[in-house]
């Protein structure tokens, strides 16, 4: 690994292990710092706020240490293809010999094509936010076709990916939620739809309160596998 190369930091801090982040897999998170999005009931608001804090060479020295105890890498955040050296970080990450899922609200298309392109990425978690009608208030960001380019883009690959969408009942309503089942289905993801109720923690980044009822499933249309993670 070349020092100059490598002598940025973006990672806030890490998960030394975790057996719930990537299904089947014995990982560590390395949580990266900063995003392009301001979701309101964002609970990493340390980490979206805060910077990179541990320097590539801990991390590499940490990598080290967990060969043959470890199979997998996720890398989470904020948002971890915000980082320009993403595709090298990658590669050093490949040749340890780690397995690597990425945490994505999948605004960077063509970052994420390259990763998938060169095998450099085995497995990603894609958040879809909201509709385009709810894209802006629920993410603070304009650039949903950005979204579409990478949910196309990997149904296309035929990459290995699931789609989830975090749900707050007084951000998205079960209207909202039935028009991105059809949505996915028109555009033939042919994947489980995992939806997630909102957790209520104090330092979120909108100052949300708790929603007054969970995700209705009873509501939502059935035609695309769902499941509710919590
Ligand atoms: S919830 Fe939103 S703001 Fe928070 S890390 Fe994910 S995309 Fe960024």
């Amino acid at each position: 690994m070349s020092k100059s190369l490598f002598a940025d930091s973006a990672v806030y801090e890490i998960t030394k292990f975790t057996t719930l982040d990537y299904s089947d897999h014995l990982a560590c998170i390395l949580w990266f710092a900063k995003c392009n999005m301001s979701c309101s009931y964002c609970y990493n608001a340390p980490i979206v706020r805060g910077k990179g804090q541990i320097s590539n060479n801990q991390i590499f020295d940490f990598l080290r240490s967990r060969i043959g105890k470890l199979n997998a890498v996720v890398l989470s955040g904020g948002e971890c293809t915000l980082y320009p050296r993403i595709v090298e970080l990658c590669e050093e990450i490949k040749e340890l010999g780690f397995k690597i899922k990425i945490d994505t609200n999948g605004l960077k298309p063509d970052v994420i094509s390259e990763l998938v392109d060169f095998s450099l990425v085995d497995f990603i978690s894609l958040d879809y936010k909201a509709p385009p009608h709810k894209f802006f208030e629920i993410t603070k960001n304009t650039l949903h076709e950005k979204f579409y380019k990478t949910l196309d883009m990997l149904i296309d690959k035929n990459f290995t990916f699931e789609v989830r969408t975090t749900v707050h009942s007084e951000l998205l309503t079960p209207e909202d939620i039935n028009a991105i089942i059809t949505d996915l289905k028109n555009r033939k993801y042919k994947g489980i739809y995992y939806l997630q109720n909102f957790h209520q923690v104090k330092d979120t980044l909108g100052g949300i309160n708790i929603p007054s009822r969970p995700i209705e499933k009873e509501l939502l249309l059935k035609n695309l596998a769902i499941e509710i993670r919590n």
